[in-house]
């Protein structure tokens, strides 16, 4: 059976993921914001806490892991072994191509730097599954504070080549910000304009945007669209590299 999901809501707009195998029963958590929700969480479905997998170092993702470990003896942390100096201390250091497991099923870890050097992902591909931390984010991606546009750009092109149907499991609820942005870069993307109404209403309702199919990021994240000729031409850069087009839209973000 496939991987089981629980997006959990943390501190003021973050994620944590709790994944659950229901075939043996194990359950791992991927970034680790804040204890109390994600302890109530697993109460509520009386799970036990195995494994929590770190996408990056940044203290919104690693502040829940030593009160986590209290409340849970024995648990694992794998991250990842070039940020192991600034990760609270891992039980397993991994890298590019390693492989992660939660219960029976083999997960792919990414290197995916650009929001921080070091930064990772894991792919489950069995249950369409990506975690990707602040580095492709629903309808954005994370800030380039320790890598460059070309890292990040190479980082959402090995994200954008999974298939469609991975779902993205990312750090933030960035996403109706992100959205406005989307479209004050690409108004003539109709599929763009039909998802920012989507994303509002949700929003207007309560409810989380995260995780989305990689699919529908595909048509409308500006960031996975730096090389396509419309939206090259639209901001005026047809003649532009990708990873060029990718770095003016990303100080066109940083500045909206
Ligand atoms: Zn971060
Ligand atoms: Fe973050």
């Amino acid at each position: 059976m496939p991987l089981e999901i629980v997006t959990v809501p943390c501190r003021q707009d973050n994620y944590a993921f709790i994944v659950h195998d229901p075939d043996t029963g194990s359950t791992a958590l991927v970034d680790a914001p804040e204890a109390a929700p994600i302890e109530a969480e697993l109460d509520a479905r009386d799970w036990r806490l195995d494994e929590i997998l770190l996408t990056h170092h940044h203290d919104d993702h690693i502040a829940a892991v030593e009160p986590l470990r209290e409340l849970y003896p024995g648990l694992r942390v794998t991250g990842a072994a070039a940020d192991a100096h600034r990760l609270p201390p891992l039980d397993h250091a991994v890298a590019e191509g390693d492989t992660v497991t939660i219960g029976a099923e083999a997960g792919e870890v990414l290197e995916v730097s650009g929001h921080t050097v070091g930064h990772i992902a894991f792919f489950f591909p069995a249950s369409d599954l990506v975690f990707t931390g602040d580095s492709l984010m629903v309808m954005g991606c994370g800030r380039l504070f320790e890598g460059t546009a070309v890292q990040m750009w190479d980082s959402l092109s090995k994200l954008a080549a999974l298939p469609d149907a991975t779902l993205v499991c990312s750090g933030h609820e960035y996403t109706a910000a992100n959205a406005a942005f989307a479209l004050s870069v690409d108004a003539g993307n109709a599929a763009l304009v039909a998802r920012k109404a989507q994303i509002d209403a949700a929003r207007a309702r309560g409810e989380p945007t995260v995780p989305a199919t990689l699919g529908i990021e595909r048509t409308t994240n500006p960031f996975l669209r730096a090389g396509a000729p419309d939206l090259k031409e639209a901001l005026g850069k047809a003649g532009a590299s990708d990873a060029e087009v990718f770095a003016h839209l990303r100080k066109l973000k940083d500045a909206f």
